[in-house]
């Protein structure tokens, strides 16, 4: 294999700068393929930027579970802070609705949640050690993540960690003492917990991606800043036709996060993709009342995360088209909820708005897509591709190779779908 990369050819262009293609074009690079890396914006500066920074073990039951229908008659009121839809997006999008529901049956959980377990090992070691790698160890911490319940939940965080214990996935239940010895600086609202104890998480999603991308550079990669208008064949490879231009490569790996199914439209794929969109905003910290790690508020339907620029306030899903106006509603409803768990200040910056990208059986793409040669696909990661996103990509470098990945992906096939 050649290692040379001119200005206007490479062995491998990976499309998108998220947490995936950073982690794509890094693991490419590790196999002595020459990559460039291409993005409209600085890396890590869209979904991989605003979510909660938790590098979950225990994400492998997916948001359509059979719990899904016991929940469904609070969340048609379209007032629960877990899920707001927009019913014009539901009916123009039934196909995906009717697809996502079917997965949520006792008979779909297992298979995917073996899947996604193999895939968030492989991934969370690969943090484990690229963290290291890329100078950023500091920020990140291995003290767990706590769901919370303010009612006597103890059958339901039972019956969680049993089914995680069933994948060799530690947790501990805790009552309201043990939450207060754990997070002595939050108010004892809660009566059981149940600490995730092989989570990590880390102040500042996007400032690790920027530091993975920082790596690739400095193990010869290229990046190059400019939007994608488009990918076509050519000859025996690819042309990306950019806003500046255009470059060349054998492969090419869609790594667009919810942007991913834009650009394949045109090559007669029809990506099943939904967007769970999500909010955070920011506070001030009180430095007396400092967090040790995340919280899962299960039944007020948020997160709260510190970091680096304060207290983050994460919201559930909202269901509507990508690019529809932001509301604040759900916001609106969680952050007097969060005062009430722990004192903060005023907020920072303005509220951020993001898509969780999500097909039907909610497991990502990861793998050729399957009439053309070159074209890889790396997407869909849903609610956990801040975690899952290095061995997405490692699995993707494996393939163009001709390697086997480290964990089983055939559950991930984009065929499935496409
Ligand atoms: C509120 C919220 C909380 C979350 N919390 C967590 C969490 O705690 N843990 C976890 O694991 N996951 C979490 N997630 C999910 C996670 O953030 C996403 O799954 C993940 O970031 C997706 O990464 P990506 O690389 O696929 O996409 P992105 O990060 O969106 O990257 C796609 C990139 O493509 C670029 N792009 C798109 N179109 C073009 C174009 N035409 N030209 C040039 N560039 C283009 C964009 O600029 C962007 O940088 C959360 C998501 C949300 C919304």
């Amino acid at each position: 294999m050649t290692e040379g990369v001119t200005g206007q050819t490479a062995e491998v262009i990976v499309l998108g700068a998220g947490i995936v293609g950073v982690s794509a074009a890094y693991a490419v690079r590790q196999q002595g393929l020459s990559v460039i890396l291409i993005d409209r914006r600085e890396p890590g500066s869209e979904t991989s930027h605003g979510n909660a920074g938790i590098l979950s073990s225990g994400s492998i039951l997916p948001l359509n579970k059979p719990s899904l229908w016991r929940a469904l008659p609070t969340y048609m009121t379209n007032r629960h802070a877990a899920l707001r839809w927009d019913p014009a997006w539901a009916i123009r999008n039934i196909d995906w609705l009717v697809r996502f529901f079917a997965n949520a049956t006792t008979s779909h959980i297992k298979p995917r949640a073996t899947a996604l377990h193999g895939l968030i090992g492989a991934s969370l070691k690969l943090h484990r050690e690229w963290i290291v790698k890329a100078d950023a160890a500091q920020r990140i911490r291995e003290t767990g993540w706590l769901k919370a319940w303010r009612s006597d939940a103890v059958a339901a965080a039972k019956e969680e960690q049993a089914f995680l214990a069933e994948y060799g996935i530690a947790s501990q239940i805790l009552d309201r003492q043990a939450i207060s010895a754990l997070e002595p600086n939050i108010l004892p609202v809660y009566k059981v917990g149940l600490l995730h104890t092989q989570t990590a998480s880390v102040d500042s999603p996007g400032a690790v991606v920027k530091a993975y991308a920082r790596m690739f550079v400095g193990s010869g990669g290229q990046i190059r800043q400019s939007q994608i208008n488009a990918i076509m064949p050519d000859g025996d490879g690819w042309r990306v036709v950019l806003a500046d231009g255009g470059i060349s490569a054998r492969h090419v790996v869609v790594a667009l996060g919810p942007w991913s199914a834009d650009l394949l439209r045109p090559l007669g794929y029809r990506v099943p993709m939904a967007f769970e969109r999500g909010y955070h905003r920011e506070f001030k910290p009180n430095p007396a009342r400092s967090l040790q790690r995340p919280i899962h508020d299960a039944e007020g339907s948020f997160l709260i995360t510190p970091m680096e620029q304060g207290i983050r306030v994460t919201t559930g899903v909202e269901l509507t088209a990508r690019d529809a106006p932001s509301s604040f509603a759900q916001l609106d409803q969680v952050v007097p909820v969060a005062r009430s768990v722990v004192e903060f200040g005023e907020a920072v910056g303005e509220p951020w708005r993001g898509a969780r990208p999500t097909l039907p059986d909610s497991l990502p793409m990861i793998g050729p897509a399957p009439r053309h040669s070159g074209l890889w696909l790396a997407f869909g990661n849903q609610h956990i591709g801040f975690t899952t996103g290095p061995a997405t990509g490692a699995a993707i470098a494996a393939m163009i190779v001709g390697a086997t990945p480290s964990f089983d992906a055939s559950a991930f096939s984009p065929s499935r779908y496409l």
